[in-house]
């Protein structure tokens, strides 16, 4: 392998030489990384790359062969801003080609963008004749002298082409996400782009640079801990998250990379941003959300450690109604920036289940996740520092620079959504009764402790769902039974009398606890949640005294999930009962119920409902069992719809059946909250229903509208019609619309 140290050096003397020729340059990578052809690929006006220097490829192409973003592999590079490895560019379905280049004998590629201050100015690529995978060396290498190259770039694209102006002008730009956490904001645009390019590559002298990296990372930590004591607002932010986070920023390992980097002769800044590289690649290749989101937490530490050595910074003041676009974002930053004022957030890289959605969702923050890239290319590189934004992240959209009337519009909706969040407070200590007068019960889906200020918020009348695994996430372990008992009592007397249904931990799937990386191909359907608690009791066991211990004399609800048979559900419940006749005041009145999530319930019905007290529905389960449509692929997302003939059979035999046994019966998976299909379920007989908070208010203004008599006979009428388990939304949503009543 080639020494990089060499090239850089070797790349920096080039340079030194003023106006070194881009030809000159792609000469040099060339020979150094022994590949046939190096090609340096500048962005001009109107998102166009075009080829600026080649060796290897025809010399006639040059300023010919022009590129879209997004068109071709180098124009795929410049839309997602990721390297692409290919052993057989010419097979890639992105490949698109140029005769004019006179590529056809290279068959590897190599292709990385080239970035300055988070913006893209090119792409450069190298490429070969045989067949063969670039190793991650050569990668980082790329990057590293792409780095540089970012230096001298924008002079070289301005010569070459049309004065350059912003990426896209003034043209609107529209991309679909995921939604992280609900809510509208309008406003100017903050960039929280790729880290702060490193000024110097190279340190003079190697010793004195790493003890400059050791005073850097003691002041990053310091200021951690500060941030940690001071800036959390009062019983709001989870602080457990913040915690888990911090033994993160201690993890010596990442540190030791960074210096080992130092060591072979990079300056701090430069060994920073290779290890966030090798961190990123890493992270790409990874398909477990809760992973990925552990190595975000890196990626912002890359941010924090650049910023404790005196390299880029927070901006000092936040304009109103700013919304922040940022690459990845860790949950330290998060708490940073609301405390700043931020009105919105907008992160390239993050998952629902990550931390930073967690924390959005609890900070009332709008956030939108852009994973797939919405089709159009990264937002951040078309996206100028004070640019005026639509963020919907109800709907996962986000609007570069709106025409005026959508930006009026949605001006609009936020005034209207602030006025009816007014009225909505009205119906806060009103019951949820529908317009014939059936009454239902509304409860609160939470896991993390603050939430539990949730209620005095929105009236409910308890909690149906507490999934204690997301508050041992946040604290990064499961805590020993004193300390777990502490966190339910103090649940418990937040709660005043109301009742909190705990649930047993439901870890593994997507949820796991740092250092339980999953063997198993298949998670959501492995050894997980109550599975493992059988199999080693000594963990479910510390669980359940716990909760007995808590509730001290007082009533106490709990259930179990993924029971998968009745068997399962006994041995659980015998195992609580044990628990709950070894403490000095058991619990006045024991509930056990179970989640009902795994298909093979629905045929041993008649022992279950004799056995267990109540059944919640865990519908995010529950259908992708049934489906067989795996819940986190965002390529089934909607592909299968709860309004459908297999799902409401399904719900109506099974209200039936426990209202015979006297079971109550609740539905606690994310189609509770869900106006038409809480509607569709209280029509099915359901009477509790437990939701996110923020969808119980609105749920209990449109029940009052709602003539259940009336919406019967018409739900019968669409189920009739219903053919091939298609999704039944549409006549449910039209009849609701012609009520008033469209949620
Ligand atoms: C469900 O599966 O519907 C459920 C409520 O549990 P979770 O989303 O935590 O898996
Ligand atoms: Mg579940």
């Amino acid at each position: 392998m080639v020494a990089p140290r060499r090239l850089i050096a070797r790349l920096r003397e080039t340079m030194a030489v003023s106006a070194a020729p881009l030809a000159e340059i792609a000469r040099l990578i060339a020979a150094e990384m022994a590949s046939e052809v190096c090609s340096i690929y500048t962005l001009g006006g109107g998102e166009v790359l075009e080829l600026a220097a080649t060796v290897g490829l025809n010399e006639a192409a040059i300023g010919r062969t022009r590129l879209n973003v997004g068109e071709g592999i180098v124009g795929q590079v410049a839309a997602s801003g990721a390297a692409l490895n290919l052993p057989d560019a010419q097979n890639h379905p992105a490949f698109a080609y140029r005769p004019e280049t006179g590529e056809e004998p290279y068959t590897s590629m190599l292709a990385v963008p080239v970035r300055r201050a988070g913006k893209l100015r090119g792409v450069l690529a190298v490429q070969n004749r045989t067949p063969r995978l670039y190793t991650d060396e050569e990668v980082e290498e790329l990057e590293t002298v792409a780095m540089l190259l970012a230096e001298i770039l924008p002079a070289q694209a301005a010569a070459a082409t049309a004065p350059e102006e912003g990426l896209g002008g003034a043209v609107a730009r529209r991309f679909s996400g995921t939604a992280l956490a609900p809510g509208l904001a309008v406003g100017p645009l903050l960039l929280r782009g790729a880290l702060a390019a490193p000024e110097r590559l190279l340190a003079e002298d190697s010793a004195a640079e790493q003890e400059r990296l050791q005073r850097g990372a003691e002041r990053m930590r310091r200021r951690l801990d500060r941030l940690l004591a001071e800036r959390l607002p009062e019983g709001r932010a989870p602080r457990e998250v913040l915690e888990a986070y911090q033994l993160v920023a201690a993890d010596a390992g990442w540190l030791e990379r960074v210096k080992a980097a130092v060591r072979s002769g990079l300056t701090a800044e430069a060994a920073v941003h290779r290890v966030a590289g090798e961190v990123r690649r890493r992270m790409s290749r990874l398909a477990d959300p809760y992973l990925r989101e552990r190595l975000a937490d890196l990626d912002d530490l890359a941010g924090r450690l650049l910023e404790a050595l005196g390299a880029g910074g927070l901006p000092p003041v936040v304009p109103a109604g700013a919304i922040l676009l940022a690459r990845r974002l860790g949950p330290a930053e998060l708490i940073d920036w609301h405390a700043r004022g931020i009105a919105g957030v907008i992160v390239e890289e993050a998952t629902p289940h990550g931390h930073v959605a967690i924390l959005a969702r609890s900070l009332g923050l709008p956030a939108v996740g852009l994973i797939e890239g919405g089709g159009a290319g990264a937002p951040l590189d078309g996206a100028g520092e004070g640019e005026l934004a639509v963020l919907d992240a109800d709907e996962g959209r986000v609007i570069l620079r709106p025409e005026q009337d959508v930006a009026e519009g949605y001006r609009r909706a936020l005034a209207a959504r602030s006025a009816e969040q007014e009225t909505l407070r009205a119906w806060r200590d009103r019951p949820a009764v529908t317009a014939d007068g059936t009454r239902l019960r509304l409860m609160l889906n939470i896991g993390l402790p603050h939430e539990i200020e949730q209620l005095a918020v929105t009236g409910a009348e308890g909690v149906g769902l507490f999934r204690t695994e997301i508050a041992m996430l946040a604290l990064g372990h499961v805590p020993e039974a004193a300390e777990q008992a502490a966190l339910y009592a103090r649940l418990m007397d937040a709660a005043g009398g109301r009742e909190i249904v705990f649930r047993t931990l439901d870890l593994g799937g997507d949820k796991l606890l740092p250092g339980a990386a999953p063997a198993e191909g298949n998670p959501a359907m492995g050894w997980r949640s109550l599975r493992v608690g059988l199999d080693r009791p000594a963990v479910l066991r510390r669980q359940l005294q716990a909760l007995v211990r808590a509730a001290d004399g007082r009533p106490l609800s709990v259930m179990f999930p993924m029971v998968a048979t009745l068997e399962e559900f006994r041995t659980a419940r015998a195992l609580l009962e044990g628990e709950a006749r070894r403490v000095v005041r058991p619990p006045a009145r024991l509930l056990v119920g179970t989640m009902l999530e795994v298909p093979a319930l629905l045929w041993q019905l008649p022992g279950l409902l004799a056995a267990a007290d109540f059944v919640s529905v865990g519908t995010n389960d529950l259908m992708q069992f049934l489906f067989a449509a795996d819940r986190t692929a965002p390529a089934l997302a909607g592909r299968y719809d709860f309004l459908s003939a297999p799902m409401l059979d399904l719900m109506e035999d099974l209200a039936e059946k426990a209202g015979a046994a006297g079971v109550l019966l609740s539905v606690c998976g994310d189609v509770a909250g869900e106006p038409l299909a809480a509607v569709t379920l209280a029509a099915l007989g359901v009477r509790t229903l437990s939701m996110p908070a923020l969808s119980l208010l609105p749920l209990k203004a449109l029940l009052a509208q709602i003539d259940l008599g009336e919406f019967r006979p018409v739900l019968a009428a669409i189920r009739r019609a219903a053919s091939g388990g298609a999704s039944l939304r549409e006549p449910i949503a039209a009849w609701a619309r012609e009520h008033g009543a469209d949620g």
